[in-house]
């Protein structure tokens, strides 16, 4: 599904671009593809089971799965981490935030795996960073910032195309309909933290949300990160 000029949601199963055979509709978070004429980004992978599908959505889209040159993950859930060990056999080059390249090197339960009855295969990460990291991938400006809670590893992606300033979340806030919160069911959740995340978060304006599942935000996507606050302030006083 083309998002903007270069921007591309190649899988995620809340909107029926990818499926795995299973039916809750979260067993496969949203993956974004950036082109650019050095290449493609990839911002999360899925779980693997639907690679095929997302390079299948590539091709239809006109993007070459073998130009993917690296993959920005925002967390070690099996739903959005599930095919990096797939994309690291294929030379991409994989970012993440120490904590969730910690949780990836394990596989343990970190990563979730087990809520789907599905093994997380483990995966050397090859740029482990820290909050505030920068990097230039293809061209493009990508700002880390750790946003933990939801998982400790949590990373918003931040850089600007087209003029716009676009964020990639994961499950720092959910999106289905309105702003919520990442599910709260990881071994690693923390709401005091989350809520210091949300605060952090709900000061960045961008123009454009890609979230980890559900729907893209076009317009003032910070008043979803403000709803989640909101909910947070009043629910876990
Ligand atoms: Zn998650």
């Amino acid at each position: 599904m083309q998002l903007l000029h270069n921007v591309y949601q190649v899988g995620g199963d809340v909107n029926g671009i990818t499926w795995c055979g299973m039916d809750a509709g979260f067993e496969d978070g949203n993956t974004y593809a950036i082109s650019t004429p050095e290449g493609v980004v990839f911002f999360d992978c899925g779980n693997g089971a639907t690679l095929p599908q997302i390079f299948d959505n590539m091709r239809y889209w006109g993007l070459d799965p073998e130009l993917i040159r690296a993959c920005f993950l925002t967390h070690a859930h099996w739903d959005h981490a599930g095919a990096a060990h797939l994309l690291k056999a294929r030379g991409v080059r994989l970012y993440a935030h120490r904590n969730t390249a910690e949780a990836m090197a394990i596989g343990d339960e970190r990563c979730c795996g087990f809520a789907y009855h599905k093994e997380f295969t483990p995966v050397a990460v090859d740029v482990a960073f820290e909050d505030g990291a920068t990097f230039v991938e293809c061209g493009i400006k990508i700002h880390a910032m750790h946003l933990p809670g939801h998982t400790q590893g949590c990373t918003a992606y931040f850089f600007t195309l087209e003029g716009k300033r676009i964020v990639a979340c994961g499950d720092v806030i959910g999106t289905l309909f309105c702003g919520d919160f990442g599910w709260s069911g990881s071994i690693d959740f923390d709401k005091k933290i989350y809520m210091e995340s949300l605060r952090r978060f709900a000061r960045e304006d961008t123009d454009v949300m890609l979230a980890g599942h559900g729907i893209s935000y076009f317009h003032q996507p910070r008043r979803r990160v403000e709803q989640v606050l909101n909910a947070a302030l009043m629910q876990w006083r």
